[in-house]
């Protein structure tokens, strides 16, 4: 691991995407849900919008039931707060070679870049030298072969058990970014069969309009009812009855594309009950909770490429980093925004104490790091608060060490009702937007067939 610049493989070019987040929603919002269709979609995240565009171009009827007042779900780009895209939720598609929605975004030619390759590892005041990258570097390579070997020999066990004992004084900053940075969760309570290795393939695809904004804008045309919090759902053999805000929704079929913290929380009813070995998976699964906190400076505040890496404190810093370790992306997206991610237990502190709390942690750990000079140069800042949104409870699903196969069983029907998202995402792409997406084209297509 260096601090390292690699040239622009892509072109820069501005995003002008007709649909964001705004246009169609606002007039899906205006008209009734119908009584009667063949499929209800529940949920607008990118899984539910897989599976509505897969079977409407079947000649299905669907109609798409979302709670919040946008679509995207947990792929948003806030555009108001800065007037700069900023994306609060998902922010790159990993490992581009092998991405299934890289081949999409690049038909619609879409603007995108990709990682630069930048990594900057800092101690209070300066940087690190070039020794610590190595062993920061020698540490998360232990962690990602216990991945890879993991992996091979299906090892359903707890990441921590399997990586040997690291002598390194980096090595509490390299279970932080393994555990609560990756994965939103503490290393020790991460299953190695399920979390995702650490670098992929190491490029990744960022979208200069934001990746949120895309994701959106894949509900162009579908028929998507906002501010329809769906409550309860009556399944049989037969077909489905959902209760929603607006009424109630006869389906043939039904394709729930909820968040599991939804599930979990009794946030929507099933009649009949979940079986009790399904309920007792979705028990095993577990919320992770990654935050993000954009901090927008003056122009020109950062001389660094886009999207550079920025990790610190460490060892000797006046934290606890094995739990409160912050990572940033200076110029985010090409801007001057700098977007610090925390997670884990410190994540969900920082939920708890409010946006204005997490704005002010992340702009002084920045300053710390970076010398009192770039205070001055803040503008403004904002924060997500996934763990606190009743329509997400958190940030991604994570399986317990032993609970993989939970996932498996809870992408099975019940009924005519067939379960999509990021939770039942098939295991390469497990709790990212690639694996939601294909979720969603895999329950469509249960429903066809059992619609036929
Ligand atoms: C901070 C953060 C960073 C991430 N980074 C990345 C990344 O860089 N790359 C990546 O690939 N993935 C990333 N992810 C994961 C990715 O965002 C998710 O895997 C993906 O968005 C999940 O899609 P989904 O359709 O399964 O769920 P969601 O996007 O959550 O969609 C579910 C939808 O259901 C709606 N809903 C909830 N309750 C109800 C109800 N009762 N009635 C009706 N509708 C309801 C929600 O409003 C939402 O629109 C990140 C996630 C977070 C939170």
């Amino acid at each position: 691991m260096r601090r390292a610049s690699r040239p622009y493989l892509t072109r820069r070019r501005l995003l002008a995407l007709a649909l964001g987040s705004g246009l169609l929603p606002l007039a899906a919002r205006a008209q009734a849900v119908p009584a009667k269709v063949d499929v209800a979609v529940l949920g607008a995240g990118i899984a539910g919008l897989a599976a509505a565009r897969l079977l409407s171009t079947r000649g299905i009827s669907v109609a798409v039931l979302e709670a919040r007042s946008r679509i995207g779900g947990r792929a948003y780009t806030d555009t108001q707060r800065f007037g700069l895209p900023v994306d609060l939720g998902a922010l790159h598609l990993r490992s581009l070679e092998l991405n299934p929605l890289v081949p999409l975004i690049r038909e619609a030619r879409i603007a995108n870049q990709i990682e630069d390759g930048d990594f900057w590892l800092y101690e209070p005041g300066h940087e690190a030298a070039s020794g610590d990258y190595d062993a920061l570097g020698a540490a998360l390579d232990r962690i990602d072969d216990a991945l890879n070997d993991a992996k091979t020999a299906r090892q359903d066990r707890a990441l921590a058990a399997l990586v040997p004992v690291m002598e390194t004084r980096w090595a509490d900053a390299a279970r932080a970014l393994a555990g609560p940075l990756h994965v939103g969760i503490e290393f020790a309570q991460v299953s190695a069969l399920d979390a995702p290795r650490l670098t992929g393939t190491g490029n990744d695809l960022w979208l200069p309009g934001g990746l949120g904004a895309w994701v959106a804008s894949l509900g162009a045309g579908l028929p998507i009812y906002l501010e329809k919090p769906v409550h309860a759902i009556e399944w049989s053999e037969r077909g489905v009855t959902v209760g929603h805000a607006g009424g109630s929704l006869e389906a043939r079929a039904c394709i729930v594309a909820l968040p599991l913290a939804v599930l979990a929380t009794n946030g929507v009813s099933f009649r009949p009950e979940w079986p009790g070995p399904r309920r007792e998976a979705l028990g095993r699964l577990q919320i992770g909770a990654i935050e993000r906190i954009a901090l927008r400076y003056k122009p020109g505040s950062f001389e660094a490429a886009p999207s550079t890496q920025l990790f610190g404190p460490g060892p000797g810093a006046d934290i606890d980093v094995a739990r409160q370790a912050m990572q940033f992306r200076l110029n985010a997206l090409g801007q001057p925004v700098v977007l610090a991610s925390v997670g884990g237990a410190y994540a969900r502190d920082l939920v708890r104490a409010g946006e204005a709390t997490m704005i002010e942690a992340a702009r002084q750990r920045l300053t710390k790091l970076l010398g009192p000079q770039i205070d001055g140069n803040f503008v403004d800042g904002m924060a997500s608060r996934w763990g606190a949104d009743p329509y997400s409870l958190g940030s991604h699903s994570v399986a317990r060490p032993g609970a993989v196969a939970a996932r498996r069983a809870l992408a099975q029907p019940l009924g005519r009702v067939f379960f999509a998202g990021e939770h039942v995402a098939p295991p390469e792409w497990v709790s990212q937007l690639p694996g939601a997406w294909a979720s969603g084209r895999e329950a469509a297509l249960a429903a066809l067939k059992a619609l036929a």
